[in-house]
């Protein structure tokens, strides 16, 4: 069957337009782009008056748990969660277990995507066996299999030698290297950010400087190398400035953001007296002033992408005590609504600056080539928001496995009403009022 999207405002950064028309999608390729297309029997046609059509979302970093940890999350309801949020693209880190370091792991996780059909997953490889910093993984062999980019996320490339390695190695494949940028010797066994909250409780502090000396020596070797850095969940003030310098001074680097870190800071962590695991996150909510310098480098280009950084953790794994709480929120089902509402209703960012960051971007920095953009001969892979319609997050709504989410009970305006995947729709909002 063929798809006819009619009447939707398209809003495609890449092309530049912003036009109400109709889009005909064929064989899962996108097919035409006019004001007036024809209905015939062989389309499904879903009116789109009143929508935004954009060009389907990229989460950029996500943890989907499988294989290894199934309990958390596995491939089916990831995907599931990715197309409530509305992406029609993920990217999933590669700290499952066993860790995605070797071709056998990215092929069960490809197959397996394959298999549930529902959102496009990129897997990203670690860059060093098994996490620990010691030997590069097979880089070529992995690319080779489907591979977008390399991470050792969880974890930071602590050794500086293999790290310009392997910036040396993915400069030749043309892949990205994504680094957590964070100096375990600094950070230790911190819990949160170090800084008033973390004095007030006795929790130990993670300080900002153990990401600020990592991204410092990032961009020294990328300048020596020039291949392609982006840095990912940034939450400092100074990482903001470390990265306006090195774009200033011509250095090819790029970094992510989430919307924990763009609508959060640490104060939120203490809920009745308490603080609250589903605010414990890596790295940690920061000040007041560092999410303001996140917004200005969103604002200014500084900042690439918005990534949810989605970590499913169960109720019972959050709910001990705080200390012992693993860190990680999840992300997708929200990560649309909360932005929009919060940084685009007010006036922050407008609609078409939130599609750069959350597909535009993505899509050029992992190269997926025919997504990203709402043109003929592309993928049809499309998000139809609905800019009016009232939300309001709610657990028993998720299709993750898990709840740890810190916006629960957040109420706002704008969803996601359609995501569609290679002319398929994968999800739909039910017509139901919100309650
Ligand atoms: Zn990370």
């Amino acid at each position: 069957m063929n798809l006819l999207i009619k009447n939707g405002r398209l809003l495609d950064p890449a092309s530049q337009t912003d036009k109400t028309c109709d889009i005909l999608i064929e064989n899962g390729i996108i097919k035409e782009i006019s004001s007036l297309i024809i209905t015939s029997v062989s389309m499904e046609v879903i009116d789109a008056s009143g929508l935004v059509v954009s060009p389907g979302l990229i989460d950029m970093h996500v943890h989907l748990r499988e294989p290894g940890q199934e309990h958390k999350e596995d491939i089916e309801t990831g995907s599931r969660a990715a197309a409530h949020g509305g992406f029609t693209s993920i990217v999933c880190m590669p700290n499952t277990s066993p860790v995605n370091d070797n071709i056998k792991v990215t092929g069960r996780i490809v197959n397996r995507a394959k298999e549930v059909g529902l959102v496009n997953i990129f897997p990203v490889a670690a860059v060093s066996k098994n996490l620990e910093s010691q030997e590069l993984t097979d880089m070529a062999a992995l690319v080779e299999n489907g591979v977008k980019g390399f991470s050792d996320d969880g974890r930071c490339v602590v050794n500086d030698a293999l790290f310009k390695q392997a910036l040396q190695k993915a400069k030749t494949l043309q892949v990205p290297i994504i680094e957590h940028p964070e100096d375990h010797n600094i950070s230790l066994d911190g819990q949160i950010n170090e800084g008033e909250i973390s004095a007030k409780f006795g929790l130990k502090g993670i300080p900002a400087e153990s990401e600020d000396i990592i991204i410092d020596r990032d961009i020294r070797r990328q300048e020596e190398v020039g291949s392609f850095l982006h840095l990912t969940h940034i939450s400092t003030a100074g990482a903001v400035q470390l990265i306006a310098g090195a774009k200033k001074r011509g250095i090819q680097v790029t970094a992510d953001v989430t919307p924990h870190h763009l609508l959060l800071d640490e104060t939120f962590i203490v809920k009745d007296g308490k603080c609250d695991s589903n605010y414990k996150m890596k790295p940690p909510l920061r000040t007041g002033k560092d999410r303001q310098a996140l917004i200005e480098g969103l604002k200014t280009g500084i900042i690439d992408c918005i990534a949810t950084d989605h970590a499913p953790h169960s109720t019972e794994e959050k709910a001990g005590e705080f200390e012992t709480a693993p860190f990680g929120v999840i992300g997708m089902e929200t990560a649309f609504s909360v932005i929009y509402d919060r940084l685009v209703r007010t006036g922050v960012i407008d609609l078409k600056r939130l599609i750069e960051l959350y597909s535009t971007n993505p899509a050029k920095i992992f190269d997926l080539q025919g997504r990203g953009a709402v043109k003929p001969g592309f993928t049809g892979d499309l998000t139809l928001l609905n800019l009016e319609r009232s939300f309001k997050i709610r657990a028993e709504d998720f299709q993750s496995k898990s709840s740890n989410c810190p916006f629960i009970g957040w109420e706002g305006k704008g969803v996601v009403e359609y995501t569609i995947v290679g002319g398929k729709v994968v999800y739909k909002k039910s017509s139901l009022p919100v309650p």
